[in-house]
């Protein structure tokens, strides 16, 4: 069965998971979904809005094969390599934060913080402008983009939002966009 899973901040390293349709099938890579014209649209409807203001990470998992699983010649990337890359990047976080009271992470950052902390070239404002346009995003979207966006940077080490960061953060706000199931 394919599901959505999307990562709640609130609940940290839990996460809340959702059919994606009615059926299940929407967007299966060999399975038909039979709901009709408008149900995806209405069925996800009733998850949107509040719920996804608090959420950051949107991410879509189709089901994958177990031979791709296993015949797939996957980067040798360890949880170990994993917990540090989290954990130094916590540490550039509570760095970045220590004068202020409860506040440890990107995610947790006040508004009128974001346009200081996570800067964007103007490569990267031009991306941001044309996605926020093109997807429609919504405008509670664009402070979580530029949030997450700073997340990806700090855990690639960089000091920098690069384009790429920026782009895995667009990414996640798929079920922002007007266009799903339309
Ligand atoms: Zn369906």
């Amino acid at each position: 069965m394919p599901d959505l899973r999307v990562l709640c901040p609130s609940i940290e390293f839990d996460n809340y998971a959702t059919q994606p349709c009615p059926c299940g099938y929407y967007n299966h890579p060999e399975k038909d979904c039979v709901c009709g014209p408008g149900v995806v649209k209405r069925y996800l409807s009733k998850i949107s809005g509040p719920l996804l203001d608090r959420i950051d990470l949107h991410v879509e998992v189709t089901p994958v094969k177990i031979e791709e699983l296993t015949n797939a010649e996957r980067p040798k990337v360890t949880s170990t390599d994993i917990r540090e890359r989290v954990l130094r990047a916590r540490e550039v976080q509570a760095e970045r934060f220590k004068d202020l009271k409860d506040v440890y992470s990107n995610a947790q950052m006040p508004s009128r913080m974001v346009r200081e902390v996570c800067q964007l070239d103007d490569t990267g404002l031009t991306l941001l402008k044309t996605a926020m346009e093109r997807l429609q995003l919504s405008a509670r979207a664009f402070d979580r983009i530029l949030k997450v966006a700073r997340t990806a940077a700090d855990l690639a080490g960089s000091t920098d939002i690069r384009i790429e960061d920026l782009a895995e953060a667009i990414h996640y706000r798929s079920l922002d966009r007007e266009g799903w199931a339309g």
